[in-house]
């Protein structure tokens, strides 16, 4: 009897964990936890209004569970500021720079996270290869590039994303009010997605401006990642963004989310009564399918090249979900 009274609380112990999100079967890999992050975001050390602890302390007041302090052409060192507001699985610093650099007028801003000194911004002979030549020191210094608001000044357009080598994240959402940041994005995606680039899209709120709010203003929280992820570290959290296991968002949240096996699935978190619309998009920026609802899902057809998913609510608020590729052999 005590034997199964055991057994019985064991059960429900375990019922409650997989509610919580927080339990994996052994045979699944280890747990994995949501962690919610801004990976761009200015101080005084260039042109952001407000010390470097100030920055910090808005986020984690405001249960963001990491920062990546992306200073222009300056390493903002965390490392002091970590060991002062992090916590463990609460609250990081991830390290990070905007490798800032022109070609003529126009800007080529080049985040680089996991760096531990300054990188200098390249200067090429055209666009690309100013680009491209950014990109370039980024890896060589052994950091993560993802290309910044590709549209500032209408800089980078999807000829030229297309042809840049070894980038694996863009901006897909800048809430910074001056990047021409509302339409054409996603198309941009498409192109280098369908020539068969493996990128990524983040959101980010580029933040500027701490002290004064406003239309207008370069305020923080207007777009962030959910990161999908077993523990909240540098190294966890840049690799779970490498393989695409988090979504970009402005205020879209998701409950759960499985990737994988050629099959894109998704829980939305219903908030109030707002409604929502999922559309499932593939190769060329085809329409692959459009839904309703919280619970949703696209299964990889032959020719589909892959999927990836926006969901809109009804107060416009939004989610990206990354690209699933086909199974390679399949
Ligand atoms: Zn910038
Ligand atoms: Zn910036």
């Amino acid at each position: 009897m005590r034997a199964i009274r055991v057994r019985i609380g064991l059960f429900f112990v375990a019922v409650i964990a997989l509610v919580a999100g927080t339990v994996r079967l052994p045979s699944q890999g280890p747990a994995l936890h949501w962690y919610k992050g801004n990976l761009h975001s200015h101080t005084i050390n260039s042109d952001g209004d407000s010390a470097p602890d100030a920055v910090t302390r808005w986020y984690k007041e405001r249960r963001y569970h990491f920062l990546a302090l992306t200073d222009h052409n300056y390493f903002t060192d965390p490392q002091g500021l970590d060991a002062f507001l992090g916590a463990k699985d609460r609250f990081l610093l991830i390290t990070g720079e905007e490798v800032t650099s022109h070609y003529g007028d126009a800007p080529v801003h080049v985040n680089a996270f996991r760096l531990q000194q300054t990188i200098e911004p390249f200067f090429g002979e055209d666009i690309l290869s100013t680009l491209q030549g950014n990109v370039d020191a980024i890896q060589a210094a052994g950091a993560v590039p993802s290309l910044n608001h590709p549209q500032d000044a209408w800089a980078i357009d999807a000829a030229t994303l297309v042809r840049v080598r070894n980038l694996g994240l863009f901006e897909v959402y800048n809430s910074h009010p001056d990047t021409n940041n509302e339409w054409g994005l996603e198309e941009m995606w498409d192109s280098a997605l369908t020539a068969g680039r493996k990128l990524y899209g983040i959101a980010v709120d580029d933040a500027h401006e701490f002290k004064q709010f406003g239309p207008g203003r370069s305020n923080p929280g207007g777009g962030w990642v959910e990161v999908l992820a077993p523990e909240l570290s540098e190294q966890a959290i840049l690799a779970a963004v490498g393989r695409g296991e988090f979504y970009a968002s402005t205020g879209v949240k998701l409950e759960a989310m499985r990737r994988g096996a050629g099959q894109l699935r998704v829980k939305i978190k219903q908030e109030s009564d707002r409604q929502y619309r999922t559309v499932f998009v593939g190769k060329a920026g085809r329409v692959l399918a459009r839904e309703t609802g919280v619970e949703v899902s696209y299964r990889l057809q032959p020719g589909d090249g892959y999927v990836r998913a926006t969901i809109t609510d009804s107060n416009g608020r939004k989610a990206w979900v990354q690209p699933v590729f086909p199974v390679p052999g399949s």
